[in-house]
């Protein structure tokens, strides 16, 4: 057995955990829960395309165009406490500037480099178990009804003090599963060896209680 610089002899094998999902179904939820209850560091990576789509959109650049959203990939300057990064404007841009491969691309490395820290790391998104991190320890792929998602939705919405509409909210969660899953680079899909979780009747603590069980079982025969 030879020693990698970064997996020294005795040292515990890092763990990746891939957590991908529709927008809503819980899977951020579950991926905290996850980084926390094994230790791990854990990633939003919808924040980073919430992040250039809060420049572009800051910049008052053109989502329409490929060029102007890579352009608006170095997020260095973006505060990741930034309460605009949540707002509805900021999601409806990110959904479509994640289209763009160029954009991809330039956010995949980041990506690879946080899930290939020495002690692994929890990534949710929608392309992490099929593109991301293809060789994960556990993928999950967390999902529910649209009219779950929807409600949840409205409920966080409404705790955040903004407006919202069940109508309106079903019709967009809806686009963007559309554009999640027909886009040509990286579609949200469920990996072939994903474990998937319909948290559709579940509350946050089973549906947490769950995804832990599923992970330590396909952990205990890596
Ligand atoms: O997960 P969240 O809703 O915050 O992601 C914002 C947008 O970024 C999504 O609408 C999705 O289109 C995109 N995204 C992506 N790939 C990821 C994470 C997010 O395309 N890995």
């Amino acid at each position: 057995m030879s020693e990698h610089p970064d997996h020294p002899i005795g040292a515990p094998d890092p763990i990746v955990i891939a957590v991908d999902g529709p927008a809503a179904s819980g899977k951020g939820t579950i991926a905290r829960a996850l980084a926390k209850h094994f230790n791990l560091p854990h990633m939003d990576t919808g924040m980073l395309y919430r992040a250039v789509a809060l420049n572009l959109w800051r910049w008052g650049g053109d989502m329409a165009s490929e060029f102007e959203a890579l352009r608006a990939c170095d997020v260095a300057a973006v505060d990741p406490e930034d309460p605009e990064l949540r707002s509805e404007a900021v999601s409806s841009i990110a959904s479509r500037i994640s289209a763009y491969p160029s954009v991809r691309a330039a956010l995949l490395e980041r990506q690879r480099q946080f899930a290939g820290q020495p002690g692994g790391a929890v990534l949710d998104g929608r392309d992490i178990g099929t593109v991301v991190a293809p060789d994960a320890d556990a993928k999950l792929f967390v999902t529910a009804a649209p009219e779950t998602r929807a409600q949840r939705r409205v409920r966080e919405l409404l705790g955040r003090g903004l407006p919202a509409h069940y109508e309106d909210v079903l019709v967009d969660i809806r686009a963007r599963d559309e554009r999640d899953t027909t886009r040509a680079a990286a579609p949200l899909a469920q990996a072939a060896d994903a474990m998937l979780l319909d948290t559709s009747e579940l509350d946050v603590d089973a549906a947490i209680a769950e995804a832990v069980r599923l992970v330590e079982e396909r952990l205990a025969v890596r």
